[in-house]
């Protein structure tokens, strides 16, 4: 006989665990399958937004037993090497995906997730079940299929998603450096194509990420002449890889970013994560997003599980306009705030005009974060 899976979660990443924890708890029988293992680390500015901190400690996975840096400070250099700075309204932490992702492992797990390392190839709808199959040629039944696998997939490609038609020009890099970097300070650098985020983890290594446009990488051999010749422009840069220590082995590089719209159902598939919307890193809010995402989509499942949401139909609908009301200014505000700082002109209006208001800043800052949100079923 086959087994009973209630909800089955494509992608342990931040999204797919926290769902798979918020479920579990709940009595609703969980599989997630994830294609890497655990502990990894990942392309990410490892600055997490404080509005999720009450989510965690209420699914009993505090953020603080990592340690995390406590950061509620903000700068912000132009690229030739002009700086603001600013109080963050809402604070955050810093922390490193490698130890966030396999602590959200363990207590899913602990919790009685099942997690499978599998690749899935494939999602079909059918007679009102999914169909799952993955590359070690498993076929899984499920009443509901959380996507939660991230920026872009070989899932999107098989489900058609309009986004993935399109090249992107976005790359990113990252690595830990040892080096003399204030704890409470996350520090935004801007550069010519792009924007490197610079912020403390719990081990006191410095993470350092940035998002590149792809054109101008291309020009130079390599990521040591590329950051030698455009990044170090930025003095605040130059001092950084000229006196920092490099902790990896080498820097971890992905591509083909895109922020193009999405949409948070597709193929009765319930997205969350960057699977619904990516929003532009120099916000340090997608970790937030996707935890938040996680919570509201895990909400309205239990909900259907227990027959308050009367059919599929009413919870996709629920799904998507929760999705919509919560996320959509957000990424509007970062997808504008990108093209305004890609405008060189623009940046110099924008960086003198919050020069002589400094004010602004935190109030923009706002516009792409959300409150803290502590109420969970
Ligand atoms: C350069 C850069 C800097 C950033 N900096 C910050 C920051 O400072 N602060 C912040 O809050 N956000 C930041 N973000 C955004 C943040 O990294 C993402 O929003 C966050 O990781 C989203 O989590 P997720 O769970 O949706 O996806 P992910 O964490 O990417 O998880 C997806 C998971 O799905 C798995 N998967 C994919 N395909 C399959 C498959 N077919 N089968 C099985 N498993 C699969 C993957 O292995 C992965 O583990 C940054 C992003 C970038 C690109």
């Amino acid at each position: 006989m086959k087994k009973r899976i209630d909800v089955l979660i494509i992608g342990g990443g931040l999204a797919g665990l926290t769902s798979a924890i918020h479920l579990s708890k709940n009595g609703i029988k969980v599989t997630l399958i994830e294609k890497s293992s655990y502990p990894r680390h990942k392309v990410c500015g490892e600055y997490v937004s404080n509005e999720i901190i009450p989510y965690l400690d209420s699914l009993g996975a505090p953020p603080e037993k990592l340690y995390p840096k406590k950061i509620d400070k903000f700068l912000f250099s132009s690229s030739n090497g002009r700086t603001l700075t600013s109080d963050l309204p809402v604070g955050g932490f810093g922390v490193s995906r490698y130890a966030l992702d396999s602590y959200l492992y363990s207590i899913a797990k602990e919790n009685g997730c099942e997690i499978i390392k599998d690749t899935v190839l494939d999602v079909v709808f059918e007679k009102d079940n999914f169909s799952v199959n993955t590359e070690q040629n498993s076929i899984l039944n499920a009443k509901i299929v959380i996507g939660a696998y991230g920026k872009r997939s070989n899932i999107d490609r098989k489900l058609a998603r309009e986004f993935i038609k399109k090249k992107s020009p976005w790359l990113a890099v990252k690595a830990h450096y040892k080096g003399d970097f204030p704890e409470d300070l996350v520090a935004l650098h801007n550069f010519k194509g792009g924007y490197c985020g610079v912020s403390k983890v719990e081990n006191d290594n410095v993470n350092v990420c940035y998002l590149a446009d792809y054109k101008t990488f291309k020009k130079y051999k390599n990521i040591k002449e590329y950051q030698e010749n455009v990044l170090s422009k930025n003095r605040h840069l130059k001092k950084l890889f000229t006196d920092f220590e490099l902790v990896f082995e080498k820097p971890l590089t992905i591509s083909q970013i895109a922020f193009d719209k999405k949409k948070a159902v597709e193929h009765h598939i319930l997205m969350t994560g960057d699977t619904a919307g990516l929003i532009h890193p120099l916000c340090g809010n997608g970790m937030a997003m996707a935890i938040r995402s996680a919570q509201i989509c895990s909400d309205l499942i239990i909900s259907y599980f227990n027959g308050t949401i009367p059919s599929r139909a009413v919870l996709e609908k629920k799904y998507a306009s929760s999705w919509n009301l919560t996320f959509k200014s957000r990424l509007r505000t970062g997808r504008l705030l990108a093209s305004l700082f890609r405008n060189e002109q623009l940046s110099k209006w924008i960086f003198n005009s919050l020069a002589i208001f400094p004010f602004l800043l935190p109030l923009i800052i706002k516009k792409t974060h959300g409150e803290p949100v502590t109420h969970t079923s």
